[in-house]
C-alpha cells in the first residue's frame, strides 16, 4: 500500500508495555514514498519485523517526547535505518529534550546515533519541517516540558498524531483540519491523569477538532480492562461526522480513504 498508517503497538503504560500486552514500536506512516516511525518504544525494530516494515526505508524518524514507552527503541532503529553509520541517511525530528536530554535526563539518542543520521532537528511546537513532499508541523503537547505532536500535510491528506497530553484549547487549534487524528488516549470515562487524555478528553476534543476519523492509541492497563472497543463505541455516540476507532497492534489504515482536504483545496483553486 502507498499510503498507510500501521501501528506497530497501541501500548501505553508501564504494565502494558512491560508485559507486552499490547506491543510499542510505535506508529509508522507511508506516504508515497516516505516513511516516517513515529515513537519507537520498547521493540520497534522486533514489531517492524513483524508486521512487515522495513526499517532500511525509514525517510525520518519523529519523537514527541523523552520518555522510555516512546523512545527506547530509537538507537536500534537509527542504527537499522542506516547499517550503523554505513548508509549515513535519514532525519531524526524530535522534541529537545529526546535530542539534548535535559537537568534531570539524559536525552533517549545517544551521541553516536545521532552521528549516524545525516540531519537532526530539535522541534517545537509550531516549527514547521519539510520532507521531501511532506510538510510536517510540530504540534502543543502539555505531557513534558518540551515534548509535541506531529501534523503532517500531504498532497492529499493531512493525518495529525497529538500524542500524550493534556486537553487544553491548543490541541483544538492545532489539529483543527486534520482528516485523520491519531489520539493517546491513556484511559477510559472517569480515570484522569495529569499528562494524559480519557475517553471523556477525546470526546471534548472531537467536537471540536472534527477530523473524519479518530483513532485511539496508546492504551493503558484501565483502558484494556474497560476494553478501547466499547470505549471507543462510547465515544462514537456523542459524535457526529466522524468515525471513531480502536487502534489494535498490526491494524492498517489507508488515509486516502478520509482524505478532503484535497477536494476542499481543488474547490479552492476554482
Ligand atoms: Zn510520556
Amino acid at each position: 500500500m502507498k499510503n498507510a498508517i500501521i501501528f506497530l503497538g497501541t501500548g501505553g503504560d508501564s504494565i502494558v508495555v512491560g508485559k507486552q500486552v499490547r506491543a510499542s514500536g510505535g506508529i509508522v506512516l507511508r506516504f508515497g514514498d516516505n516513511q516516517f516511525h513515529i515513537d519507537p518504544g520498547p521493540g520497534a525494530v522486533v514489531r517492524a519485523k513483524q508486521y512487515d516494515v522495513n526499517p532500511r526505508e525509514t525517510t525520518a524518524i519523529l519523537v514527541s517526547h523523552n520518555h522510555l514507552n516512546h523512545a527506547a527503541g530509537l538507537n536500534s532503529l537509527i542504527s537499522a535505518m542506516t547499517y550503523s553509520g554505513i548508509d549515513k541517511r535519514g532525519v531524526l525530528a524530535c522534541d529537545e529534550e529526546t535530542l539534548h536530554g535535559s537537568v534531570n535526563e539524559n536525552p533517549s539518542v545517544s551521541k553516536y546515533h545521532k552521528g549516524l543520521v545525516e540531519r537532526f532537528i530539535a522541534l517545537k511546537p509550531g516549527m514547521k519541517i519539510g520532507i521531501n513532499d511532506v510538510n510536517i508541523i510540530a504540534t502543543n503537547a502539555k505531557h513534558t516540558d518540551t515534548s509535541i505532536g506531529f501534523k503532517f500535510y500531504t498532497e492529499n491528506f493531512v493525518v495529525s498524531y497529538v500524542s500524550d497530553t493534556d486537553y487544553c484549547k491548543e490541541l483544538v487549534e492545532d489539529h483543527q483540519d486534520a482528516d485523520v487524528i491519531i489520539i493517546n488516549c491513556k484511559y477510559p470515562l472517569g480515570l484522569t491523569q495529569k499528562g494524559h487524555l480519557n475517553s471523556e478528553d477525546v470526546v471534548k476534543f472531537l467536537e471540536k477538532a472534527k477530523p473524519k476519523l479518530a483513532i485511539l492509541t496508546h492504551f493503558g492497563i484501565k483502558m484494556l480492562d474497560a476494553d478501547p472497543i466499547y470505549e471507543a463505541r462510547e465515544i462514537q455516540k456523542k459524535i457526529s461526522n466522524t468515525q471513531v476507532i480502536a487502534a489494535k497492534d498490526g491494524l492498517v489504515v489507508n488515509p486516502v480513504s478520509y482524505a478532503s482536504s484535497l477536494k476542499q483545496r481543488k474547490l479552492d483553486a476554482f
